[in-house]
């Protein structure tokens, strides 16, 4: 019953996603448009292939997945707020929990931190400032929905929250343009918006955050910013008991087990030339990794070298 209901409902959606109106259309042709810049990724090109049409029904089966599969870490998280990165008040957050961050994707290609996580003067950092040029493609950290694409003008300027499976969040600040939609599915890597200089902002940059249940986590304890690669492939939060305010504490914490090295793959990188330069061989990287001797490896991906 409940099944059929949601399927009227898809019905009248149908309705509306196929009456778009020529401002809709002008906006999809735009974004097409921007995105075949992006020459690089296969997903786009195809879109652009099959035209406005085939974009309006994609849109609507997406809308159709949204309903039938909810939202990504839908048993943590009990609510779909589109409108705000704070929107978990009251809500319990367990004593520890493992989040699996081995899907990472550095969201902009190459970087170096400006500001870090931490307090300021007036107001605590609740993310990691990253140097970029305007306009430059900011990537989806993991695979994903977007939750939250807003505007704040003293604080994010243009931004996007995203909620991805394994049960963080991440926000990416001072945008200058959006590549996806609310609600939108997307994969880690894919390209989601421009870097920009938007907001509470004094030069481009991009400013990211982790977040669990709303609780902000230093981006540091889960990046090697001189590596630009993940630290560990399981990131542990640990309650510490003794803060009082989740983010100027450190209330979660890494549990500090971690010995594993990282590299993150560059344009040109081969198995074999990382292997040397780490010391290492060909087959211990892909015993690793999982990989094959003849696997893709993926830009901006980290692969563990111990
Ligand atoms: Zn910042």
């Amino acid at each position: 019953m409940i099944k059929e209901l949601s399927k009227l409902s898809a019905l009248s959606l149908l309705g509306i996603t196929l009456s778009l109106t020529s401002a809709d259309q002008a906006q999809a042709q735009t974004r097409i448009s921007r995105e075949t810049n992006q020459s690089s990724e296969t997903l786009v090109a195809d879109k652009v292939k099959t035209g406005l049409e085939t974009v309006a029904v994609d849109s609507m089966m997406a809308q159709l997945e949204f309903m039938e599969e909810g939202y990504p870490a839908d048993d943590l998280y009990d609510g779909w707020n589109t409108e705000y990165v704070k929107a978990y008040k009251g809500v319990e957050i367990p004593d520890s929990f493992c989040i699996n961050v081995s899907e990472f994707v550095m969201p902009i290609e190459m970087s170096k931190v400006t500001s870090n996580y931490g307090p300021r003067r007036r107001r605590f950092h609740y993310g990691t400032d990253l140097k970029l040029q305007k306009g430059d493609t900011v990537r989806a950290a993991f695979d994903g929905k977007i939750r939250v694409k807003n505007y704040e003008r003293r604080g994010y300027g243009y931004y996007l929250v995203l909620r991805h499976p394994n049960g963080l969040e991440t926000v990416y600040g001072h945008l200058s343009g959006f590549l996806v939609e609310q609600d939108e599915n997307v994969k880690a890597g894919q390209p989601i918006a421009l870097g920009g200089n938007t907001g509470r902002s004094t030069g481009p940059h991009l400013h990211f955050e982790f977040r669990f249940l709303g609780q902000a986590i230093n981006p540091g304890e889960i990046i090697d910013f001189d590596e630009l690669a993940i630290k560990d492939d399981q990131y542990v939060f640990v309650k510490n008991k003794s803060g009082n305010s989740y983010a100027s504490s450190g209330k979660y914490t890494s549990d500090g087990t971690n010995k594993i090295k990282y590299h993150r793959i560059k344009q040109g990188d081969t198995l074999g030339a990382i292997a040397r330069r780490y010391g290492t061989t060909v087959s211990k990287l892909c015993k690793l990794n999982k990989l094959k001797t003849t696997s893709t490896l993926h830009l901006g991906k980290s692969l563990r070298i111990s």
